[in-house]
């Protein structure tokens, strides 16, 4: 994103911290994990910014791919500005980096959640709409 322009870079910075903020205030203050240690660590860092919540609301509402949508586009957005910058001029270096995002955004993405954190979490005993959504084809 620095590589488009620097003002591009820091409203992409404000988006990310946005939508961090927002989970942190709106789904982490309910969840088990809230003031401990979770696996991605958010747990810990959402109670030291808000109080805890009602862990009987975490999972009262059921959440789509639409709704996926301003996650999705953490990576999107960087992914197609660095198509549009390609056709500007060939880079290896934004290349490589961009193989990189779609396969921490996809691949990588699916490896942290299946095998390092979800299949470990408390929360998902109680219910988690993410898991719901993402495991939906699995039950
Ligand atoms: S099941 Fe996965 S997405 Fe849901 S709360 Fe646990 S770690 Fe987070």
């Amino acid at each position: 994103m620095l590589k488009a322009h620097w003002v591009l870079s820091i409203l992409y910075l404000l988006y990310i911290i946005i939508l961090e903020f927002r989970l942190l205030k709106n789904s982490c203050v309910d969840c088990y994990y809230w003031g401990k240690t979770c696996g991605f660590g958010k747990g810990r860092i959402s109670s030291l910014i808000f109080k805890k919540g009602d862990i009987s609301k975490f999972c009262a509402h059921e959440i789509s791919w639409k709704d996926m949508i301003p996650d999705i586009l953490i990576s999107l957005i960087p992914f197609i500005t660095g198509i549009i910058l390609l056709f500007t001029g060939f880079d290896i270096l934004l290349l490589s980096i961009m193989i990189l995002l779609a396969l921490l955004a996809t691949t990588g993405n699916g490896f942290i959640r299946t095998k390092l954190t979800c299949t470990y979490c408390s929360q998902k005993e109680s219910g988690c709409p993410a898991d719901m959504l993402f495991n939906k084809n699995n039950k």
